[in-house]
């Protein structure tokens, strides 16, 4: 029989291991943490904040993946009334409707993108460039990054069909993704995976294949290789609870710059008590700009969205999350070009920075699923990559 050992027990860790008792692997995973998650932890309370994801994709593999195995749990659809209320602010007011120019990208596939040239300059080329400038903001949504206009046309190109795909992608598990996360842990629980909380491994195990299913800033100290780095987001998270208020926006997306705030209680009730709603913005900000300068212009998307939000605050948070947000592509660069998986001598690495496609945490799932069967000299269980 097989053995493995998993190091970190996030979203990427939890494939693995489960990917590798599947396959009749003995696993063990190693979280730091007392609980396991990563960044797929949802708050416990009465606010039902997620730590990192929101929207599960429906269009990505592990969608697939983790329905074949019941493990998404109940849908949490957004309401026809509610889906009429996302609003879009264009050169400072507030719009249903993206300005038109916009829509002609909308038409072009990822692989009709550049690899090798920035998104501003080629879709200029192709909607204007207001278009572009609209495109490149709205894109935000999917990849956390305060100027998505630099980053290979091709890279944000994707993140832009997902994002505006009719009906959306995007879903949310009721109650947040820690109860995917749950689910996860109690599959593997039952397949005799082996899962060790509150146990930081400093040296990397010998006597097994390793996945090491960490961030990329732990993979790099474990592995004392500096070689493991790429770009991410910096973004400024806003979490609010207010008194509920008829006629309160579902979403606002910003396009005079990249921006992002939702009501998410809009489609799931559960997230905060009766009575309030849980809002949350994600304000990308660039290298020398603050977290109070993200906080002032989400507050400024709350003023415009959010009739009298101030008197109706109840709760309220604020973090900035570095690097924490996934990998971002600049131009001339792929998912190939990231850190590879197999680091030789039977150490892989899985996660949302290294070398694998998708959007977001699908990066995590795909190298994780790379990573076992890898791990395993099983190639069956490799994806097609695309
Ligand atoms: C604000 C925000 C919004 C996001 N929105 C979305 C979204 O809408 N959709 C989406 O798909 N993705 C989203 N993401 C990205 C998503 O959160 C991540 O891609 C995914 O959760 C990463 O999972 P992971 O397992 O690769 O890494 P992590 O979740 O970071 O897990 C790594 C685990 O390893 C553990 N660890 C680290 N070092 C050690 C060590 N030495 N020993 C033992 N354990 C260790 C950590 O404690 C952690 O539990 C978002 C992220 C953020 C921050």
């Amino acid at each position: 029989m097989h053995r493995i050992t998993v190091v970190g027990g996030g979203f990427a860790g939890l494939t693995a291991a489960i990917t590798a008792a599947e396959a009749g692997a003995k696993v063990t995973v190693y979280e730091a943490h007392h609980t396991l998650g990563g960044r797929a932890r949802t708050a416990e309370g009465p606010y039902r904040t997620n730590e990192g994801p929101h929207a599960l994709y429906s269009g990505g593999p592990h969608w697939t993946w983790l329905r074949q195995r019941d493990l998404i749990g109940p849908p949490a659809p957004i309401p026809p009334l509610e889906a009429a209320r996302l609003r879009l602010r264009h050169r400072g007011a507030l719009r249903r409707t993206p300005p038109f120019s916009m829509l002609k990208l909308l038409r072009r596939t990822a692989q009709q993108a550049p690899v090798d040239v920035d998104f501003l300059s080629w879709a200029s080329g192709v909607a204007g460039e207001e278009g572009a400038r609209a495109a490149a903001h709205y894109s935000a949504v999917a990849l956390f990054h305060h100027d998505p206009g630099g980053l290979s046309a091709a890279f944000v190109q994707e993140r832009l069909r997902r994002a505006t795909k009719v009906p959306p992608e995007a879903h949310c598990p009721r109650g947040g993704w820690g109860g995917v996360v749950d689910r996860m842990a109690a599959r593997a629980w039952n397949m005799g995976v082996r899962m060790e909380t509150l146990s930081r491994v400093d040296t990397l195990p010998t006597g097994t294949p390793v996945v090491v299913a960490t961030s990329l800033d732990a993979a790099r100290r474990l592995l004392r290789d500096d070689s493991l780095t790429w770009p991410s987001g910096r973004t400024v998270l806003v979490d609010l609870a207010v008194r509920a208020r008829r006629g309160d926006a579902f979403a606002v997306s910003d396009l005079d710059a990249p921006g992002w705030l939702e009501r998410f209680t809009a489609r799931d009730r559960s997230l905060a008590p009766a009575g309030e709603q849980l809002i949350q913005g994600q304000i990308p900000i660039g290298p020398r700009e603050s977290k109070a300068d993200g906080v002032a212009r989400a507050e400024e998307l709350l003023d415009l969205a959010f009739e009298g939000w101030r008197e109706r605050v109840t709760w309220r948070r604020e973090a900035v999350a570095n690097g924490r947000t996934g990998a971002v592509d600049l131009p001339g660069t792929s998912w190939r070009d990231r850190p590879a998986v197999d680091r030789g001598d039977g150490v892989y690495l899985a996660g949302d920075q290294v070398a694998a496609p998708g959007v977001l945490s699908e990066v995590s799932f795909n190298s994780a699923l790379t990573a076992v069967s890898l791990a395993l000299g099983r190639k069956e269980l490799d994806l097609k990559h695309a």
